[in-house]
This record gives C-alpha cells, structure tokens and sequence, in this order.
C-alpha cells in the first residue's frame, strides 16, 4: 500500500491543505504488469508469422522468382501463416468482447446438449484426419442454463478441439446435470476426457493463462493460438460457472466446465393444468 500527501506550494502561511491518498499499489502494479507481459505476447505472436512471411515474399521476389515448384510450396506455407494470424486476432478480438460483458450475465435459457452435438459433429473431419473418435453422452436432462448460444459454442469447441489436436486415439464428451446439495444450485456440466498424455501437475494451474502452453511447438504445429483454454475461463465467468482440470501424466485429461442450472419445475409441476 502506497500511501502519499499533497499540499499547498511552499511559503504559504495558511495551514496546508493535505490530501492523503491511500493506494493498493500491489494489484494495481499487477495489473499494469499483466497488461504489458499480454500486449508483448500478443505483439511476439503477430510477429513471428509476419517474419516468416516477409521472409517468403523476399525469396519469391528474389532467389525463388524462376522457380515454379519452390513458388508453390512457399505460398502454402505463406497461407498458413496469414490463416495463424487471422486465428490469433480473431481470438483476441473474442476474448476483449467477451471481457467487456464480463459483468452482464446472459439471461437467455439455452439447452446444451444441442450445442455439443453441433460441435461434437462439425469437428468430425479433423478428428477423422487424426484417427481420432468422438463419442457423445449425455445423462438425464433437462440440461439448460441461462447462457450466451455464441460463447457455450466456443467453450465446448475449444475443448473438445484440445482433446482431438492434443490426446491420443478416443474422446468422450459428456453432459450431466449434477444435482445441487445443500444449498447450491444444481449444475450442468461438460466433461471431456481425453486418452493422451496428459498434462504435468505443475502446467495444470497455469492452463488458463493468455498464451501459455506446455508445449509451444507443438501448439503452433497444431494451429493452437494459445488462447483458447483462457477464453474457456473467461467464457465460464460469465456464465458464473468454473472449470476443473484432472490429469494424470500418462492417463490423459479430463476438463470439466460446469455452469449453474436453469432451476427446473418439478414435471408433476409443469403438466397441471394452470388456473385451477
Ligand atoms: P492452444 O491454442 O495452444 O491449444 P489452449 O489455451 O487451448 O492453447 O491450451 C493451452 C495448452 O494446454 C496447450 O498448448 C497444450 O499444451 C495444453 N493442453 C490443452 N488441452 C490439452 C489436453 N487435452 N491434453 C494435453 N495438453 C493439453
């Protein structure tokens, strides 16, 4: 805590005024940290496919400029490289949008079984790419939340995507309602559980940070922008829900996002007739 006193110009012979200001220093110079360490990561991440890409556009313009085969390779590398940069704004694009509602709860009743199945099917080619298999659970329902269509879609997609790009040969997605005890809210969650080869106890809390990863060269090999698990958090505090992380080196990875349920009327309830 930073604690400071202004006061009138010197030589006045009127008592002072004083101003005391009492300051947190500590979370504010964290935060003005986070912001620097976030602006030069992003600014890295531009960097490093815009290099490659200039380095490219010099060798066509120059040592490459006859050569047919050459030019053809290069300009698939050079699309990659444009396509990264566009992932990598559009994920920071999302993840300010998604701060700056971050205190707006969504009001909307969303049912989220659906959403899995959209995702769960439209991943299907890359998992088939991979070799891998998807397979879809969902327990009793009803499963609804107040939630944002757009940001559960992008929750689940970015899970389910890390499960494909970074486990081993089967994915289960699962949704259950969990029953509220004592007091608390009943509960929908998404699990995802991978057969890879897990994550090391000491990378698991620091998953969700803006772009840290356990493996840097794998994650750009595989596309990753290293945001997505910190747009997971992002998302899940809006929703007012949480995400659980369990790996056992070796065994694979389970994330479990879970958001509170939409509080559902018994169904003796809902099918009496109404005004009796
Ligand atoms: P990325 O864009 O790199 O995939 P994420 O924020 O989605 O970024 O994930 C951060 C890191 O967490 C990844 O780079 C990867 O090292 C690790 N990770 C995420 N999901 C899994 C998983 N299912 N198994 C093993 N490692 C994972």
């Amino acid at each position: 805590v930073q604690i400071g006193a202004m006061q009138d110009a010197a030589g006045s012979d009127r008592p002072p005024n004083v101003v005391l200001f009492l300051r947190d220093l500590t979370s504010a110079e964290r935060l003005e940290t986070m912001r620097v360490d976030f602006v030069a990561n992003a600014s890295h991440e531009l960097r490093t496919p815009l290099a490659s890409l200039l380095g490219f556009i010099e060798t066509l313009q120059g040592p490459a400029r006859n050569d047919p085969a050459a030019r053809e390779r290069f300009l698939g590398i050079m699309r990659e490289q444009a396509l990264r940069m566009t992932r990598l704004i559009d994920d920071l694009l999302s993840l300010s949008r998604i701060e700056l509602r971050a205190h707006v709860p969504p009001t909307t009743p969303v049912e989220v079984v659906p959403l899995v199945r959209q995702i769960v099917d439209s991943l299907n080619p890359l998992a088939l790419e991979r070799g891998v298999r998807v397979t879809l659970m969902a327990g009793e329902g009803p499963h609804r939340v107040l939630g944002d269509r757009d940001e559960i879609l992008r929750l689940v997609e970015n899970l389910v995507e890390n499960a494909v790009k970074y486990g081993g040969g089967r994915v289960e997605v699962a949704v259950a309602r969990l029953p509220g005890a004592e007091g608390r809210q009943a509960q929908i969650e998404v699990a995802v559980r991978d057969d890879g080869p897990g994550i090391a106890p000491e990378h698991v809390p620091r998953l969700t940070e803006r772009f840290y990863r356990v493996d840097a060269a794998s994650s750009r090999q595989q596309g990753g922008t290293g945001l997505g698990l910190a747009l997971v958090k992002h998302i899940l505090n809006r929703h007012r829900g949480r995400l659980a992380i369990e790996s056992e080196p070796g065994q694979g990875a389970t994330f479990r996002a879970a958001i509170p349920a939409l509080p559902e009327e018994p169904a003796a309830a809902r099918s009496r007739p109404s005004g009796g």
